[in-house]
């Protein structure tokens, strides 16, 4: 039938992006860097200074990976505030144990432990409960989940009243001719570069075609908005490749 049908399709996809994790969660981070040339920590950068963390903040950090949203999270430090007087708790959740693996040496490394926490979870479906977070990030994960709505309406259920959304994600380019030479860069030169660092062609080529299937900025933003969030804003980086959605559950 055709929702037999959609439901092979969609357990496909759920072990496509678990596979390709697991195959990239070693060499997650380089990648990162190569394939944007160290910009995507400007991205992530913007979300933390979006975010605003302050003392007392519970954050949920889906889709978390490696953990760089959470690490700068707790690193980051405002002027107006003294050491010491802003602990603040982060979780990072995460569907592939492999990238939380990754995540937890990473924070051993760098000897961090106090405030932080590991979750092996789905976003569509999540053992947190209602009310728990002041605030939900979410950096290039929601592209990758099956069921976009439940991952906002689950997002929306454990946040406070009063709490943050933020989505950082890739968009789309609002300039058509460079659009097209993005285009061409992406699907030419990312696969390549997973091959020769990654020897993975076939997971760099998914990464491309997820990033050409997801919404542009307006309908993403309707999609939040329908989810039940409130004050929904969109702001571009990078002409529009990378945009950060915000909402408040209100
Ligand atoms: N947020 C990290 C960052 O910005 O570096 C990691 C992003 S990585 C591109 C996408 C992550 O989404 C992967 O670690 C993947 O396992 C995770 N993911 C995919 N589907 C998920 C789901 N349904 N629930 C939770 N995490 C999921």
């Amino acid at each position: 039938t055709h929702f037999g049908f959609q439901t092979v399709l969609e357990d496909e996809k759920v072990d496509k992006v678990y596979e390709v994790f697991k195959n990239v969660a070693d060499k997650y981070d380089l990648m990162n860097d190569v394939m944007s040339a160290g910009i995507h920590r400007l991205w992530k950068d913007e979300l933390i200074r979006h975010l605003a963390p302050h003392g007392g903040m519970k954050l949920l950090d889906m889709a978390g990976g490696t953990g760089d949203i959470a690490f700068r999270y707790l690193n980051y430090s405002n002027s107006t505030q003294s050491a010491g007087a802003d602990y603040r708790e982060v979780t990072v959740c995460d569907i592939n144990e492999h990238m939380l693996k990754v995540g937890e040496q990473r924070a051993a490394q760098q000897g961090i432990s106090r405030g932080i926490n590991w979750l092996h979870a789905n976003a569509e479906c999540l053992p947190i409960e209602d009310n728990s977070y002041d605030a939900y990030t979410i950096a290039f994960g929601i592209r990758n989940c099956t069921h976009i709505e439940k991952v906002l309406s689950e997002a929306y259920r454990v946040l406070k009243p009063g709490g943050r959304f933020l989505c950082l994600e890739f968009s789309q380019v609002r300039n058509s001719l460079l659009r097209e030479l993005y285009d061409q860069y992406s699907f030419q030169v990312i696969p390549v570069m997973g091959h020769v660092i990654a020897q993975d062609w076939h997971s760099y080529q998914y990464l491309v075609e997820s990033i050409r299937k997801f919404p542009n900025q307006e309908t993403f933003a309707q999609w939040i908005l329908k989810a039940g969030f409130s004050e929904v804003t969109v702001t571009d980086m990078t002409l529009g490749a990378v945009a950060l959605h915000s909402g408040f559950k209100l």
